[in-house]
């Protein structure tokens, strides 16, 4: 069986900056990543608020760049998704793929989370045709037309207003009556025109059959329904930790997230939680690639017995 010292599920900001500081510190690093490198932000436009880039970089740019300076220093990545992790009773972790498995000394998980669905009929039947969970995938397909935007968080104002870029109008639906989107992205928001805030209110059916071709809505307050008709729904109402690999091994919230502590320590020895999978993150760029640093940091302290 390979051996490696540090393995890293997930590659992410915090699984990239983990690699960079685990290869540094001379562990052969092996980074797992089983989709697309950068995760979530390599489906994100133009990053605002990473630190030392005033102008914004693109999330692709970014991530690629942190994966080109984490194999500078040794990482090695397999693109391969993990699907086993336990401990080794003679110590470590074995870390399973299709391809086969592997011995690490210590893990860094760093799987990140998967975008939430409505559950609404017409949801899954019309993903790819009108339903869409990225709005910098898909926006440019909705050009001159109307959509609808749905959630009040960072990425649903973020992503309606890239996609007024393409459509004419976009309907901004949001259950309450405020946005929880941070105060310079609200703003935007309500000072572009081609968005309309439609406030207390749900999707509850998506219509449409080769195509999207409108949405239900249900407005909370007086239980009125309407119709309205667009042609695009995009989706952002939160995200759910991809800890499936974690159950049973380590304690979790009641949302899914790893319990860990400042040093992004789990209960498991030697198996280390950081990004979007922890508990009580703030769930930036910057703030997982900060986790990623500590785990990797506290990882190398684990090897030399300091753990
Ligand atoms: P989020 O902050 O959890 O917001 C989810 C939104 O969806 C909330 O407004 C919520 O409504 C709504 N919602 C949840 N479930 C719903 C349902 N079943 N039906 C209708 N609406 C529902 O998620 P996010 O926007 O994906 O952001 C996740 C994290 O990433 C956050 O920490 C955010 O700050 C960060 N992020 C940052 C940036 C940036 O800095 N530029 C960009 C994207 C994301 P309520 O408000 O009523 O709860």
């Amino acid at each position: 069986m390979e051996d490696i010292d540090i393995a890293i599920i997930g590659g992410g900001p915090a699984g990239l900056t983990a690699g960079i500081y685990a290869a540094r510190a001379r562990r052969r690093t092996v980074l797992f990543e089983g989709g697309v490198l950068g995760g979530q932000i390599a489906i994100s436009g133009a990053v605002e608020n990473y630190p030392g880039f005033p102008d914004g970089i693109e999330g692709p740019d970014l991530s690629l760049a942190m994966h080109r300076q984490a194999e500078r220093f040794g990482m090695e990545t397999r693109y391969e998704p993990v699907t086993a992790l336990r401990p080794d009773p003679a110590g470590g972790f074995v870390v399973g793929t299709d391809g086969g498995e592997a011995h690490a000394r210590a893990v860094v998980f760093t799987a990140g989370a998967e975008h939430n669905r409505l559950g609404v009929p017409g949801e899954d039947a019309l993903t790819g045709r009108g339903v869409s969970y990225c709005a910098t995938c898909d926006a440019a397909f909705f050009r001159g037309q109307d959509v609808v935007v749905v959630g009040g968080g960072d990425a649903a104002v973020e992503e309606a207003l890239f996609t007024t870029r393409y459509a004419d109008r976009v309907y901004l639906v949001h259950r309450r009556d405020a946005l929880r989107a941070q105060a310079v992205l609200q703003e935007r928001a309500f000072a572009e025109p081609k968005i309309e805030m439609v406030w207390d209110t749900v999707v509850t059916d998506i219509r449409g059959e080769d195509g999207v071709t409108g949405v239900r809505l249900h407005h909370l307050p007086d239980d009125a329904q309407r119709e309205l008709p667009v042609t695009g729904v995009f989706i952002f109402i939160g995200s759910t930790p991809n800890t499936h690999l974690l159950r049973g091994l380590v304690p979790l919230d009641a949302g899914g997230h790893a319990l860990v502590n400042e040093w992004m320590e789990t209960e498991h020895p030697g198996l280390f939680a950081a990004g979007d999978v922890r508990a009580q993150a703030a769930r930036q760029i910057v703030s997982s690639a900060g986790d990623g640093a500590t785990a990797a940091i506290r990882a190398d302290h684990f090897l030399d017995g300091g753990g």
